[in-house]
């Protein structure tokens, strides 16, 4: 049977080859871009998925934060709310929590029901609790057990479809292409949204100079980890089909998509020694400050290589 879409049904136009690359295995896998919405996804779910993410994947691994600095409290409650004046500012200035600054502007209040899908082992929802927001919580299917701070469980292991409630904001944080049906996983998702509930979903986009320039190279290709590159149209396709709307979208990508997608290019995985050399690192620190600043103007653009999109039920019932 030929291959379709799975974001809009549309048929597949241009096929790909690529790598797996963050452990280096070089297994190869067969990825399609969608001739009607442009969306780059992989052709076959493997049903072996579980196996491409070992014991030790970045995201499940390490230590909670520690209590933040009082330099980095100052900031957040600064970013969150203006309080702190001219030190908060100075502090915002130095080192930007634009994590804060985002729940500020979303008017989401400390005590407000938060939940971060996907969240590994709870490191941004221990964060957040840290800066005071009491009722954030995560969960993630890939967790050997629950992950608890100060007595407190705050990462659960469970699926989205598991989980009832209701929540001011749901979000997910590079864990929403991982997901094998992104229509269900937003069905679920809106189904958690309070009345006044947003979600905020950052993903990594092909819409993007990135995947332009290095195509199966691009860095946050991720084979077969990433089984969907949404495009800029497919991912508001979806969303309009779940009865959600986009409020606002905002490029975030960084360095990593020139650095990631340069190392790849030249045939070094992720977790290479060599790339974390300290005495010999594949890029100096002023080729890095130049692919920072590179980024923050395809950001400007609209064409970064991942985006940050928030998103508020329309009144529409879904498909
Ligand atoms: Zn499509």
């Amino acid at each position: 049977m030929e291959a379709k879409c799975r974001v809009c049904g549309g048929d597949a136009g241009k096929r790909h080859v690529a790598r797996e690359m963050m452990y280096g295995s070089r297994e190869q896998f067969g990825y399609f871009e969608c001739a009607v919405c442009g969306t780059l996804q992989i052709a076959t779910i493997p049903a072996d998925l579980a196996r491409h993410y070992p014991a030790g994947y970045y995201s499940l691994e390490g230590a909670l934060p520690k209590r933040p600095s009082l330099k980095r409290r100052l900031a957040a409650a600064w970013a969150y709310s203006r309080d702190g004046g001219l030190l908060g500012w100075a502090c915002h200035a130095l080192k930007p929590n634009p994590e804060m600054r985002l729940l500020g502007e979303l008017g989401i209040a400390k005590d407000d029901p938060i939940l971060d899908v996907g969240c590994g082992k709870g490191a941004r929802v221990a964060r957040l609790r840290q800066f005071g927001f009491s009722r954030a919580e995560g969960i993630d299917p890939h967790l050997d057990a629950d992950v608890s701070m100060d007595g407190i469980a705050i990462a659960r292991r469970a699926r989205l479809e598991d989980v009832s409630g209701s929540y001011r904001l749901v979000m997910f944080h590079h864990s929403f292409e991982h997901l094998p049906d992104p229509h269900a996983a937003l069905a679920a998702a809106r189904t958690l949204l309070a009345a006044d509930g947003r979600m905020l979903i950052r993903v990594p986009t092909c819409s993007s100079q990135a995947w332009e320039t290095y195509g199966t190279d691009w860095v946050q290709l991720d084979p077969p980890r990433h089984l969907f590159l949404f495009s800029r149209d497919g991912f508001r396709r979806l969303a309009e089909a779940q009865g959600l709307k986009i409020e606002r979208i905002d490029d975030d990508s960084d360095a990593f998509q020139f650095w990631g997608s340069e190392q790849y290019r030249r045939g070094i995985a992720m977790n290479d020694p060599r790339a974390h050399s300290k005495k010999t690192p594949l890029f100096d620190a002023t080729q890095i400050a130049a692919w920072d600043a590179q980024a923050k103007k395809l950001n400007a653009a609209g064409c970064g290589d991942q985006f940050a999109a928030i998103l508020g039920r329309t009144s529409r019932t879904p498909e």
